[in-house]
């Protein structure tokens, strides 16, 4: 009798184990189908399926990847269920804690432990009763992360040593990910001004404006240039000159529309790409970003200093490349210099 109801649970066991395998390979095909797709996509369907491929393998009810962000002393994560986006400091919960001892944390009566931040239950109305935290390091074994698990399915709660090994293909792939995406986003974006730079501008361009040209919409461009801002450097120092710098990026952010985005392209020369914007409409933007430049005083490194830029605006000609297109847009700021800088040549 003992026998056959061990035989029975052994196969209940089987079944279970053969129903995870059968999951595991659904989130790893869709995986593996969603990063061979050639659609625009970023970091975050990665992340989604490396959650639910941890909440699997470690059968648990809930599962997150939690970044940790260094300078901001902060934790993030957007993959917790049923929420956008949740920030804690770095220095509170399980995660803080896990994160400063470098450690594999386990609870199976959150509740009593001082370290469980309540918080997150009270923002979203779920009861947690078992948590593992797994610290996920960089390739130089820098924490950058940690990977949670929350309520184990059954009555047992976490085991330390089986769920850490069930966990830790997810945990790692997470890292890799992690580490991914900031060599992405830092080889795309210029430090100093925080806009895409001249490798994000390329990739945008054979993502988002290519489609525009192929739809056969308008697509308008500028590029402009700071008038004499090796006198501002000379005059002031290249700290002022980071400051002016950083401020023309902004107002120039901050003029565009959703569908419009500005580039660093080099030194102090911009682009910005207008879609669905003909090139009366380009002129114009560019007039009132000139008069709003013009018009203003920048603090830089404590001087109070006011700088110009010349403008040379362009709609886009499908049939050269983009390489021609700036060309030509460049050889209308030239003219801009030429005829005394601080204006719009089209
Ligand atoms: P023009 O009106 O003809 O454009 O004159 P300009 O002085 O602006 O042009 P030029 O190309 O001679 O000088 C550009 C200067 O921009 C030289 C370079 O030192 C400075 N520059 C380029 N990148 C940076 C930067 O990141 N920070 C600072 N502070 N200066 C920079
Ligand atoms: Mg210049
Ligand atoms: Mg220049």
């Amino acid at each position: 009798m003992n026998r056959l109801r061990l035989r029975k649970k052994a196969e209940m066991g089987d079944k279970m184990e053969q129903n995870i395998l059968k999951e595991i390979y659904d989130i790893s095909t869709s995986l593996y189908a969603e990063m061979c797709s050639d659609k625009e996509k970023d970091h975050g369907k990665l992340f989604e399926y490396m959650t639910e491929l941890g909440r699997t393998m470690a059968d648990a009810d809930r599962a997150s990847f939690w970044k940790w962000d260094r300078h901001k002393h902060e934790l993030w994560t957007t993959s917790a269920t049923g929420v956008d986006r949740i920030v804690i400091p770095d220095n509170t919960g399980l995660v803080g804690k896990a994160l400063k001892e470098g450690r594999v944390v386990v609870t199976n009566d959150p509740y009593s432990d001082p370290d469980f931040n309540k918080a997150v239950d009270m923002k979203t109305g779920y009861r947690t009763k078992s948590v593992l935290v797994m610290p996920v390091a960089d390739i130089n074994g820098v924490f950058i992360g940690a990977f949670q698990i929350i309520n184990k399915n059954g009555d047992n709660g976490f085991d330390e040593v089986e769920d850490v090994r069930k966990l830790s293909m997810a945990a790692l792939v997470c890292g890799l990910a992690t580490e991914s995406e900031s060599f992405f986003e830092e080889s795309h974006h210029d430090k100093l001004t925080k806009l895409k730079n001249r490798m994000g501008f390329y990739n945008d361009f054979s993502r988002k404006y290519t489609k525009v040209i192929d739809e056969k919409r308008e697509l308008s461009l500028f590029i402009c240039d700071i008038d004499k801002f090796k006198r501002v450097n000379d005059t002031y120092g290249h700290n002022a000159g980071d400051d002016v710098l950083a401020f023309v990026a902004s107002i120039l952010e901050a003029s565009c529309s959703e569908k419009e985005a500005v580039y660093r392209w080099g030194g102090e020369e911009f682009i910005m790409m207008m879609p669905d914007t003909n090139l009366r409409e380009a002129v114009e933007k560019a007039e009132t970003i000139r008069k709003r430049i013009m018009d203003s005083t920048i603090n830089a490194d404590g001087n109070e200093i006011s700088v110009t830029m010349s403008f040379g605006c362009r709609l886009f000609d499908e049939k050269l490349s983009i390489e021609d297109n700036i060309s030509k847009a460049d050889e209308h700021l030239y003219t801009a210099k030429e005829s005394g800088r601080n204006c719009v040549i089209y």
